[in-house]
């Protein structure tokens, strides 16, 4: 870890838009107001004594951008204030994210249990990928009614003696379903499991998973951390130890942010709290024109009282996030038709952007499933998912409801 991480450990005590806004690289000797971008593969030595040193830790300072670089230094010491943890690693993705949060800890021999509504493709590592290299898994159904009438009985009939690690995804992605992260840190605590947590959809600005004993708390800074749509990142936050094997890992492996993604990123934290109030704003606005609509069977957001996973929620996350799904009645025709008569909302295989997002997954990323599969990850046919951007939320409103008259 390089000297500037420890002195951002000591920034505590600020509040979260001051911490996004203030933290920075140490300033260069052009007095700029604004961090520069460092596009720099390596960095050079005084000495041949110098170059000794910072290879063999004895000395902290860059040496080459896949190790570290000023602009992957300060978005990630950010990150770590704004997630409440102790150290983190910058990735190129939230994918790579993904993939080396797990491949970094689990050796041939062990067990992995997830949840089973994740990101598509953390769900094809964890299907695919591991497999080949000798490590089981088991899911965990979170949406059904059994799940709800004890969730601990469902994660704890999943763990075996070589369990470890727990990973999950909690607000989960399509379904919104919502996971106890309470719940899950004292049992891995109490079986010396690992806590993996997928962070994207509530963003450290709604929730932090290391508060409720995550030991791992991943992003896909490609959603609300970026927020309009630009560029790709990741990143790995956690206990030192935590990081520790992760930051070999990555190092040694190559999924290196590139210093351009990461000054976007570490601009865009600046306004991630103001951005996060607004999509929120958005999306209740959203669920409260949809919940009188004749349309509709139901809509699913965190933070309604009508959703099944709503005390745990209100537990755990701050608002309710920007993610609003709900049910078309006429099933599948009506979610094709659904999305063609939308003229604002943007059809676009992302989120978390200042534009507002319909995916209708039952015909595009879920549709080699069977209505059967779909449903145990709580997909219908009619099941749509809307990003709520920061348009104004009449002008959001207005394309919905034109395009429910025409669907
Ligand atoms: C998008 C996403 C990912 C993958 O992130 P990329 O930046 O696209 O690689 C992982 N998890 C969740 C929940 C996501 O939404």
């Amino acid at each position: 870890m390089s000297m500037q991480n420890q002195d951002k450990r000591n920034s505590g005590g600020q509040g979260f838009n001051t911490s996004a806004i203030r933290n920075r690289m140490p300033s260069a000797d052009m007095h700029e107001h604004s961090s520069p971008i460092y596009m720099t593969s390596s960095f050079t030595f005084e000495s041949a004594e110098e170059a000794r040193d910072l290879f063999s830790g004895e000395s902290q300072g860059n040496i080459y951008s896949r190790y570290s670089n000023p602009n992957t230094d300060e978005f990630i010491n950010k990150m770590m204030v704004l997630e409440h943890c102790e150290d983190g690693v910058p990735l190129a993705s939230g994918m790579s994210a993904m993939f080396v949060s797990i491949l970094a800890h689990l050796n041939s021999g062990d067990h992995l249990v997830a949840s089973r509504s994740i990101f598509g493709s953390t769900h094809q590592i964890i299907t695919q990928i591991l497999p080949r290299w000798g490590i089981e898994y088991s899911y965990v159904d979170i949406g059904g009614d059994e799940y709800r009438q004890n969730p601990r009985r469902a994660w704890e009939e999943a763990l075996r003696p070589n369990t470890k690690m727990l990973f999950c995804e909690t607000p989960s992605n399509p379904g919104l379903d919502i996971i106890d992260l309470e719940m899950l840190g004292k049992l891995c605590r109490n079986r010396g499991i690992l806590f993996n947590v997928d962070n994207c959809f509530a963003t450290p600005y709604f929730q932090n998973p290391r508060d409720f004993g995550a030991d791992i708390v991943g992003h896909s800074a490609t959603k609300f951390i970026d927020g309009q749509g630009r560029s790709l990142g990741g990143v790995l936050l956690g206990s030192s130890e935590a990081i520790e094997p992760i930051r070999f890992f990555a190092r040694h492996s190559g999924p290196a942010l590139s210093p351009f993604n990461a000054w976007i990123l570490s601009k865009s934290l600046e306004t991630l709290g103001l951005r996060m109030e607004r999509h929120a704003d958005n999306a209740e606005k959203i669920v409260e024109f949809l919940k009188g609509r004749r349309e509709i069977s139901w809509v699913k957001y965190p933070h309604d009282p009508d959703h099944p996973g709503y005390s745990t929620a209100k537990k755990q996350m701050r608002r309710g996030g920007a993610m609003v799904s709900f049910e078309l009645k006429d099933g599948l025709k009506a979610g094709i038709s659904f999305l063609n008569s939308l003229e604002m909302i943007s059809l676009t295989a992302n989120l978390g952007d200042s534009r507002s997002i319909a995916t209708h997954p039952a015909s595009t990323t879920h549709s080699k499933l069977s209505p059967g599969e779909r449903a145990t990850v709580g997909i219908s046919d009619g099941f749509v998912r809307i990003s709520a951007g920061l348009e104004d939320a009449e002008d959001i409103i207005q394309d919905i409801q034109q395009a429910l008259e025409r669907s």
